[in-house]
């Protein structure tokens, strides 16, 4: 370098243009093979460009690896080919040259009918973007879009994702990011679409798969009266929800039931034969059924996709995500999903004490309420509620139903005290999302602070927070009733509740299979099969296991256990009229026992004789029906209509617990 030479000038760098959305075009078009081909487009991308699929999905509390489905992974850039590096199950690398864009195929294979995955056949095709879209390393708080192209003729297409356009060359949606892109699934095919407005908002309605004569104006003018409830609870007569347009997609099927929410959607599974059918005014229990999950499903759009433990915020999609906090966004989802049916009208209060009973009746039954708390089995969704099996009853509590009852304590407890409700707690909570306002400002800038403030995002909670909202709400601390009820194992004082607005508890004749403690499959041909056996029951006793066929009951064949009462009742008044005493205790060791002679009259009925064939070998065994705390009780709730005509007071409490939000 000459020393003398002028110094040059300083280079004028030129701004380097952001980088163009991420872009996933989706080909529908191979619909016999069920298999998506996406071609992933990622301008700019990183030297070494790392790719991902999730592992699970937000609202189904269980590793799932969609990655499994994922195959014939290429990668260019331009016309040269790049190496593509698998770096673990579900995790890729790419060697990049410049910044050409960088374009990715592959395919998914999609035979799954659940709510979960996804789903392409020559009926119908069904995603979650967290089975089709690889996640972009380093970009997913850009914006990601979505092309749909290679549509079957006279398919439809139904999402909340806002749309760009829809063209010749296929349909375009766009995402703020990453996780508003997996948090839209989509329904395609010739499927039933109506449209209803709650509150003066869009909600459309999509159902596949229905039989001819389904009553879709029914299931609209129903779905409407439980949405408008809704609405009114969090923000009141004139106020809107957190969207500006909500989808329902109900797929219809032989049998089956379940539904995930999204914050702006939900996608649903249930029996065709649930759907309320034309010429029918009549509410069936599988119709309700089907309303109670729509309400739930819908008060989660505040509930868990808004409002959420301050753990889910940020989702991390590479591993299980914990929170003890289950038993407040299902349980008490759980618990206002139904409340929402009785106070809109589409149920009336027996029906609605009925539902109560059988969510406590579920608790009662589950013998792991004594093992766990609710809380705990939050946290131990992802290995035990997520992954049933035959000790599922005895090793934890379901935070759906015991949560819900939970809610119901707490709401009760409110109410006798006079100084509130858990509908003024639940509204508390998320009047945080404003006062807090972190999301609101960030978001503010991409938004519109318009639309910013009527969807707050993201309000993280913590169990401090729903503390604080009981004290604020009820004047009072509720820690004790919290630790209790939350984290402790022991009964929940619902029985000691009810009577403070005017219901009564009693207990219903049993079956013999709850009696015993026992869940069954039974049929004519299959007969009569152990699933599972309680803890602490007189069929763990006598030493029934899970998959044991039960052939005779006091030396009768037996194909439906319940039948077996008829006979059991005459042999034990026998017994009884003959002063039979001195039971010896039936216990595991009577595997081995000698089979007793059929109904002899010596034998001491009190214990009841059971052939039992276990892995193709028979076994006699002994079983002690025991009357004390080891019976399973089928509760029954009904109105207490004498104590409401003698108690104003309690007549008024039901009335406001019951009637429609304001
Ligand atoms: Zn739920």
């Amino acid at each position: 370098m000459n020393a003398a030479a002028k110094p040059a000038p300083a280079p004028v760098l030129a701004p380097v243009p952001a980088p163009a959305p991420v872009h996933y075009r989706v080909d529908a078009s191979d619909t016999h093979t069920h298999r998506y081909r996406i071609t992933l487009t990622i301008d700019q991308p990183s030297p070494f460009q790392v790719l991902s699929l999730p592992v699970w999905l937000a609202g189904r509390y269980m590793v799932r690896e969609f990655g499994r489905h994922l195959s014939g992974l290429s990668a260019t850039q331009g016309r040269a080919p790049r190496a593509v590096q698998q770096l673990d199950k579900t995790t890729w690398q790419v060697a990049c040259r410049g910044s050409a864009a960088l374009v990715l195929q592959y395919e998914v294979y999609a035979f799954d009918t659940s709510v979960r995955t996804a789903f392409l056949s020559t009926e119908r095709g069904f995603f979650n973007n967290t089975s089709l879209c690889l996640r972009v390393h380093g970009r997913e708080e850009q914006a990601h879009h979505l092309s749909l192209v290679g549509l079957s003729k006279g398919w439809l297409v139904a999402t909340a994702m806002p749309s760009r356009s829809a063209g010749a060359r296929g349909l375009h949606y766009a995402a703020a990011d990453y996780g508003e892109l997996v948090d839209h699934p989509f329904e395609l095919g010739p499927f039933w679409r109506g449209r209803f407005k709650a509150q003066g908002v869009e909600h459309e309605f999509v159902v596949a798969g229905a039989w001819p004569g389904f009553d879709g104006q029914r299931l609209l003018r129903d779905s409407q009266r439980i949405c408008e409830e809704h609405i009114r609870f969090w923000h009141g007569a004139r106020g809107k929800p957190p969207f500006q347009r909500y989808v329902f997609m109900l797929n219809a099927v032989d049998d089956s039931y379940g539904g995930l929410e999204h914050r702006a959607s939900t996608a649903l599974i249930a029996a065709r034969k649930d759907l309320p059918r034309v010429g029918e005014a009549s509410l069936g229990d599988g119709y309700l059924t089907l309303l109670g999950l729509i309400s739930h499903e819908y008060f989660h759009t505040w509930n868990v996709k808004r409002l959420k433990p301050t753990e889910l915020c940020r989702i991390d999609h590479t591993r299980e995500n914990y929170t003890e906090l289950l038993w407040f966004f299902e349980g008490f989802t759980s618990y206002f999903d139904d409340l929402a049916l009785v106070r809109c009208g589409l149920i009336d209060g027996p029906r609605y004490t009925k539902l109560l009973a059988k969510a406590a009746t579920a608790v009662q039954s589950m013998p792991g309420r004594r093992v766990q708390s609710v809380a705990q089995a939050s946290f131990d969704a992802w290995n035990k509620y997520y992954r049933q099996d035959e000790n599922t009853p005895n090793a934890t509590i379901s935070y759906y139903t015991k949560g819900s009852q939970v809610a119901l304590c707490l709401d009760l407890t409110l109410r006798r005290e006079g100084r509130g409700s858990l509908d003024a707690v639940m509204r508390h909570l998320w009047a945080l999302g404003t006062e807090r306002g972190s999301d609101v400002v960030a978001a503010a800038g991409a938004r519109g602070l318009r639309a910013a403030l009527r969807d707050p995002g993201n309000i993280g909670i913590t169990e401090a927070d729903i503390a604080q909202a009981l004290q604020a709400v009820g004047g009072r601390s509720y820690a004790a009733e919290l630790k209790a009820w939350v984290h402790g194992k022991g009964e929940l004082p619902v029985a000691d509740l009810l009577p403070t607005v005017g219901l009564a508890q009693s207990r219903e004749a049993e079956r013999l299979s709850a009696a015993w403690g026992l869940r069954l499959s039974e049929g004519p041909v299959t007969g009569c099969v152990v699933r599972q056996v309680l803890r602490g029951s007189a069929a763990e006793a006598a030493g029934l296991c899970a998959g044991d066929e039960i052939v005779a009951v006091q030396g009768w064949r037996v194909r439906r256990l319940d039948d077996a009462a008829q006979w059991l009742a005459a042999s034990l008044a026998e017994a009884g009229a003959s002063g039979a005493s001195g039971v010896s205790t039936a216990s595991a060791a009577a595997v081995a026992a000698p089979p007793k002679p059929r109904s002899s009259k010596a034998a001491p009925l009190t214990v009841i004789e059971l052939i039992v064939n276990r892995d193709q070998r028979i076994h006699t065994l002994r079983l002690q029906p025991d009357p004390q705390a080891t019976r399973l009780p089928t509760l029954q709730w009904t109105l207490d209509e004498a104590r409401i005509k003698a108690d104003a007071a309690c007549a008024e409490r039901r009335r406001a617990w019951w009637s429609p939000s304001a």
